[in-house]
């Protein structure tokens, strides 16, 4: 089959849920047997979001080949369980900088480079991800080939900015271009006004108008509404906006994202897509595993409370672990209750009141100085309490450094990120044990060798995914072999008879391994090493119930049909 392309707009406000939609579409035209990938175009300059602070876009999600990505990639894989890479995730500061260097190199030579055509060109090759001349030039794109049934590109903002104008016109060019194989799907909002009691399209209609200004006439309208829509509305929306009735598609507010994709199907998203294309439709497919997981999620009443130890008070900065955390809850019959704490707020004298009634607890990742203290007195209480407590990425760093202060006697222990910031500060360096500053400084997260003389910012952590050993007979080793569920990736065998896993990083400062023995005499173990750069990646204590710290981040590879077995062995104790 030749490639389809669908594209996904949205129109009237933001965070009305596109990638959640591009998801479902996603997972829907999977279930009918096509290869699917879907990819993200932003049309900020930054070159990728991993510079950018959870409070613009929320959390930034790593792919497996290392690229740092907007959260919706997130969705994209836990809803279809495709792999991304960075092919995936776009934004205007790329697009630009290959013009750029393009241009630089002499390619243009003669040529006004202009934002239409060179501008849009390149948007839309990218789009057609037709990149065969530049895999061949370029490393960025040496990945396999790809022969996808159907691309979906998600366009990130809201119809009339500015800012994303480019990709609009590249859209106009290609439906244009590629006729029946290209479909246009707007995403829109229908507001209900309490005082008058009614739901106004009128927004609709104007985001369509707009859209149809640019030259683009979409083929599918999904309107997001907290209440339902009428046919007479529906039948109202379609005429005013030239689109056909059965292409006008409602998506309620739902209990859960996971309904959305049923929901869609119910009213024949898909089948309306593949008309549109010309595919016959043939019968809908039954996602028996995805309705399983559906009956699960409905039937899971008793509840489990998870404190999230972080200092970011947003739900998105943490999108991935509390999706890890609900998917995992619901496979143990259980609804994951979060409540966020903040780090920065915690106190030994609070600590006790801040995590009441907590039945497990999660040390979120992070970067910088600011609110680990709480989280290594978050660390120290779970330990001595026996809590359930999983750190991840900063978070297993926090309960390495508080088992040195606390366990190993070393009051200044830290981490070299934090040293230069900390030196005079840190309030546990008063006291008997005190180390002077004069003395070698106990840096039990220090800076990774190949970081020392990384100058960059920009994705130059250690990305994507490492292979980690794990060791038999611990809890995480336990983890991974009971998991029933757990993706390929999880599983494998090593040299040595060890298992061996794939996990993704995002980190530039490691465990330190001068102190590794002095840790496991003590009873902190290391139980996940690289098997090419010795780092540690898993530390437990295997005489609490389950405390266990991960420097590379979980919640990255956990699907809705692979729920991610440390999370799974997480949730499972903490009930
Ligand atoms: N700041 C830490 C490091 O760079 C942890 C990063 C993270 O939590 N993702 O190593």
């Amino acid at each position: 089959m030749e490639t389809n392309y669908i594209f996904v707009t949205g129109g009237v406000v933001s965070s009305l849920g596109k990638g959640i939609i591009s998801a479902s579409i996603g997972k829907l035209l999977q279930a009918r047997g096509y290869k699917v990938t879907i990819q993200k175009f932003d049309p900020y300059i930054n070159i990728d979001p991993g510079t950018l602070n959870p409070y613009e876009h929320g959390e930034c999600y790593v792919t497996e080949d290392g690229f740092e990505t907007d959260l919706d990639l997130g969705h994209y894989e836990r809803f279809t369980g495709i792999h991304t890479t960075r092919n995936n995730s776009i934004t205007t500061g790329r697009i630009y900088k290959t013009v750029i260097d393009r241009e630089r190199h002499g390619d243009y030579l003669g040529k006004t480079i202009q934002v239409v055509p060179h501008i849009t060109d390149e948007i839309k090759r990218r789009m057609l991800r037709e990149n065969e001349e530049l895999r061949i030039k370029n490393e960025e794109f040496a990945t396999a080939r790809e022969d996808f049934d159907f691309v979906i590109t998600e366009v990130g903002g809201t119809i009339g900015d500015i800012e994303s104008a480019p990709f609009m016109e590249a859209i106009r060019q290609l439906r244009w271009e590629l006729g029946r194989k290209a479909v246009c799907v707007h995403l829109t909002y229908v507001p209900y006004l309490k005082a008058a009691d009614e739901l106004k399209t009128k927004p609709t209609q104007h985001s369509v108008k707009e859209l149809q200004g640019m030259g683009i006439q979409p083929d599918i309208l999904v309107l997001r509404t907290e209440r339902h829509l009428d046919d007479s509305m529906r039948m109202k929306v379609a005429s005013f906006c030239n689109v056909d009735l059965e292409c006008v598609v409602q998506s309620e507010d739902m209990p859960s994202i996971y309904e959305v994709p049923v929901n869609m199907q119910r009213q024949g998203l898909d089948a309306a897509i593949m008309r549109k294309i010309g595919i016959p439709v043939g019968e809908t497919p039954a996602m028996k595993p995805w309705r399983e997981f559906l009956d699960k999620q409905r039937n899971a009443t008793r509840e489990v409370h998870i404190g999230l130890v972080g200092k970011y008070d947003l739900q998105d900065a943490y999108k991935s672990i509390r999706e890890s955390l609900n998917l995992a809850g619901i496979y143990n019959d259980v609804k994951a209750k979060l409540h966020f704490v903040n780090s920065e707020e915690i106190t030994s004298e609070n600590v006790a009141e801040k995590l009441d009634g907590l039945q497990g607890v999660v040390i979120c990742p992070g970067f910088g100085q600011r609110g680990i203290e709480g989280k290594i007195i978050a660390a120290e209480y779970t330990r001595i309490h026996d809590i359930p407590t999983f750190g991840i990425c900063l978070g297993m760093q926090m309960m390495v450094i508080e088992f040195a202060r606390n366990v190993l006697g070393y009051k200044d222990a830290n981490s070299a990120e934090m040293r230069q910031q900390t030196q005079q500060t840190i309030p546990c360096m008063e006291g008997s044990d005190y180390h002077s500053p004069q003395e070698e400084p106990v840096n039990v997260i220090d800076l990774m060798e190949e970081q020392k003389n990384v100058t960059q910012m920009g994705g130059t952590m250690r990305l994507g995914a490492y292979d980690c050993r794990l060791v038999e007979g611990s809890k995480a080793f336990e983890a991974y072999s009971k998991s029933k569920l757990s993706t390929p990736l999880h599983t494998g065998e090593g040299q040595g008879g060890g298992s061996i896993i794939k996990e993704r990083h995002r980190h530039r400062y490691e465990f330190n391994n001068a102190y590794k023995e002095e840790y496991e005499a003590a009873g902190m173990k290391c139980v996940g090493i690289n098997p090419t750069a010795n780092l540690v990646e898993i530390v437990e204590i295997p005489e609490k119930r389950w405390y266990i710290g991960t420097q590379f981040h979980p919640e990255y590879s956990s699907t809705v049909l692979h729920p991610h077995p440390l999370f799974m062995s997480f949730i499972r104790s903490c009930c």
